[in-house]
């Protein structure tokens, strides 16, 4: 029976495949020159604004602006910034 004798070395590549995956799974190797996990910008804390000329995305056009003389709109604690005031508007306009 030549198809019962494939059928078990298929059984067992199979099973070969499931341990191998587990293991990956188990005990994940981690790259070299990859970081785990790089702390996400946008979360910085307000008070640290250690850069001259602090730069605030426009969350409609997404162009980077001056805070300082950009035009902004406060909104559920954040402060939201735009490059003009058509920007404003419609982000005034798209929030509830
Ligand atoms: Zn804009």
């Amino acid at each position: 029976m030549i198809i019962g004798l494939l059928l078990r070395f298929l059984y067992f590549l199979f099973l070969i495949f499931i341990i191998r995956a587990l293991i990956g799974y188990l005990f994940p190797r981690s790259p070299k020159g990859k970081a785990s996990s790089p702390p996400p910008p946008s979360s910085a804390g307000s008070s640290s604004k250690a850069i001259s000329g602090h730069m605030e995305k426009d969350p409609i056009c997404g162009m980077y602006i001056d805070a300082q003389t950009a035009l902004h709109t406060d909104r559920e604690g954040k402060s939201f910034y735009f490059c003009s005031e058509g920007c404003q508007k419609k982000f005034v306009a798209s929030s509830p």
